[in-house]
């Protein structure tokens, strides 16, 4: 039973969130050791997301030019993607765990409010986000999993639904029948490309949205049906705060997709904020980020080529309280999506390394 201590301050906190915390106009940042000011009120709206985003950052955008908060414009526009069953690494058919059962991850951070809500393990509800939403807003808890989150999302009124899709129980049954020739499962009658070593690592996808709204205020959420085939129970960096997803409303935002354990291991979205904190631009927070995880990779067996660079990928992708935004890469040749008021666009990804 909760003592009346944790309910006054459960009331506190839900006050405390209701109210939005409206922000003074300007913001203290700091940059280096000479802090200057963002008057917020002049804030343009920008939208960042990750390659598969760019109906996330449209629908964000046009929110956001109607007065809409961030977090709400963010939400609305990742729901489009996880609705989509052509998208085969989030939501309604992403692709599935080893037992042929889509598992989803998300998180979601309000900048104003310095809150956060996350699902993980989260089955049979296509958009997770939302209710990681409803896990900030209307629970004393931050995350929620498995059966519980489940639970927590049928009462709310979620609808239980079937999230498999035919294209991805195909692929699902493909990868079975084609693991092993000392299993009981025939290869699958068309030969599917040959697995190399690091094609578990490529099955994988995300969608990460940040804002900056016309407040001044920052936003982020992060969802995904993570790695194709994981063990059941097993949990990303998505839904991690820190890791998958990171807002800090006086200095910035930053998420990531890729290979989630290395991210969590080095908490990836939280040292991108620290490093804007510090002073650096986003793109330049985003790699310093990246580099940590490169050398930390260097430890881990299995996961490093010749010339000791990683083999997986992770991306990061940062908007600061100015509105200046940065996608990051560990290997050349990814995009990100950006609205940054004028023109929604793929654009390139700084990298480390070149293959
Ligand atoms: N980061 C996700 C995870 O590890 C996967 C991805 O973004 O590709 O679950």
């Amino acid at each position: 039973m909760k003592g009346d201590n944790e309910v006054a301050q459960k009331i506190d906190r839900r006050t405390f969130i209701k109210s939005g915390v409206g922000l003074s106009a300007a913001s203290l940042i700091s940059k280096g050791s000479q802090p200057f000011y963002q008057n917020a009120e002049n804030s343009r709206p920008v939208v960042i997301a990750s390659a598969n985003g760019l109906r996330a950052t449209e629908k964000a955008m046009k929110m956001m030019r109607q007065g809409k908060d961030s977090l709400d414009s963010v939400i609305a526009g990742v729901n489009i993607i996880e609705s989509d069953p052509e998208d085969i690494t989030v939501g309604y058919g992403g692709l599935p765990n080893e037992e042929g059962v889509v598992e989803l991850d998300s998180s979601v951070m309000h900048g104003p409010s310095h809150n956060a809500g996350a699902v993980a393990s989260l089955r049979h509800i296509k958009n997770p986000s939302k209710v990681a939403r409803l896990v900030m807003e209307r629970t004393a808890h931050a995350l929620l999993v498995g059966e519980g989150a489940l639970k927590f999302a049928l009462s709310h009124g979620f609808k239980k639904e079937n999230l498999l899709t035919e294209k991805s129980r195909k692929i699902w049954l493909k990868k079975k029948e084609s693991l092993s020739d000392k299993d009981f499962w025939y290869p699958p009658p068309v030969e599917i490309k040959k697995s190399d070593p690091h094609a578990l690592l490529e099955s994988h996808g995300t969608i990460n949205c940040c804002a900056l709204d016309v407040q001044g205020q920052l936003a982020g959420v992060t969802t995904t049906s993570g790695f194709f085939y994981k063990i059941p129970g097993r949990v990303g960096d998505s839904p991690l705060i820190g890791a998958g997803l990171y807002v800090d409303n006086n200095v910035g935002a930053a998420g990531s997709t890729g290979f989630g354990e290395a991210n969590i291991l080095t908490c990836g979205s939280y040292s991108v904020v620290e490093f804007m904190r510090q002073g650096h631009g986003p793109e330049q927070a985003c790699l310093k980020s990246l580099k940590r995880v490169a050398n930390k990779a260097r430890l881990w067996p299995g996961y490093k080529d010749e010339k000791g660079r990683p083999i997986f990928d992770l991306n990061f992708y940062a908007v600061n309280k100015r509105g200046e935004f940065a996608g990051a890469s560990l290997w050349k040749g990814k995009h990100f999506a950006a609205h940054d008021g004028q023109k929604n666009r793929l654009r390139e990804c700084a990298y480390l390394y070149e293959k």
